[in-house]
């Protein structure tokens, strides 16, 4: 791939996926890789690695902020990659409440999981579709995947209606999954620009979002990730999977 956009860069998964691509051999990194953050005052790991790596370009947008997205995303990045457009998108950034029983539920929290996790990435990637249209054109030769044009939709196991043996979580819950049907229908929709689409499980992390008890670290995690980005081909387009590149039942 020779560029990707990845959401939600100034901690946890999102700073660790871009940390992991600065990290790589030279000639195996994307030539341009776009981050976001909401605040780069407040995001100074990121904003360091800016300084040191001139293939990383930092953009301050609140991915809620539709009116932004073709000002500072499309814009800022059609400047770098010219006709080249972008190979991949990867919806990263979220928001988790905490576990949540319905007695305890609040309407807000529903509206407002659902704009972050949901709304935000599709309406993102509506804006990009150009972009991800253009990639593919130009790579015509590759394969479906992250060579040709990709939006990886970071999802979550608790999304899996399936895998649900516990309740709770609602506002999260239902916005992954909402994400995950979304996921589906992109992957059906863009099947004729050859762009794929696919809803992608993490694992459980140490991040702010994951808490201290969880059984990955970030740097393996990240580097997993990225590999599963690396590898992603027709058969990842529609499908829900965890980041070692098992099947997860939606
Ligand atoms: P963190 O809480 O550590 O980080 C979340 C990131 O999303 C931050 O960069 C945050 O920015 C950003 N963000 C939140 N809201 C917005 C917004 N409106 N606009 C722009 N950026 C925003 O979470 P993780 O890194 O752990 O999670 C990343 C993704 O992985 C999420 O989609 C999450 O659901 C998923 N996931 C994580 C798991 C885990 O165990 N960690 C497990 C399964 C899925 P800011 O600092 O400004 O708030």
């Amino acid at each position: 791939m020779k560029s990707i956009l990845i959401t939600g860069c100034n901690r946890g998964l999102g700073l660790g996926m871009i940390k992991t691509l600065v990290g790589l051999e030279h000639s195996h990194q994307p030539a341009h890789i776009f981050a976001t953050c909401r605040n780069k005052a407040k995001a100074q790991e990121l904003v360091a690695l800016e300084d040191q790596h001139p293939n990383l370009h930092v953009f301050e947008i609140d991915i809620t902020d539709f009116s932004k997205h073709q000002e500072v995303l499309v814009d800022g990045i059609s400047t770098v990659v010219k006709s080249s457009g972008l190979n991949v998108l990867v919806n990263n950034a979220g928001i988790s409440a905490k576990f949540t029983r319905i007695g305890m539920l609040k309407a807000e929290q529903m509206t407002e999981h659902f704009l972050v996790n949901v709304t935000a990435p599709l309406m993102l990637t509506k804006a990009l579709l150009p972009l991800l249209k253009a990639a593919s054109d130009a790579n015509s030769e590759a394969p479906l995947g992250s060579s040709r044009a990709s939006i990886v939709n970071v999802s979550s196991i608790l999304g899996s209606i399936e895998d649900n043996k516990q309740g709770g979580f609602y506002p999260y819950r239902v916005s992954k999954a909402a994400l995950n049907a979304a996921t589906r229908s992109l992957s059906f929709d863009l099947k004729e620009d050859k762009i794929l689409a696919t809803a992608m499980h993490p694992g459980w992390v140490k991040t702010d979002m994951g808490g201290a008890n969880a059984p990955l670290d970030i740097v393996p995690a990240t580097a997993g990730i990225i590999k599963f980005i690396q590898g992603l081909s027709e058969t990842h387009n529609g499908q829900f999977f965890e980041y070692t590149g098992k099947t997860i039942r939606w």
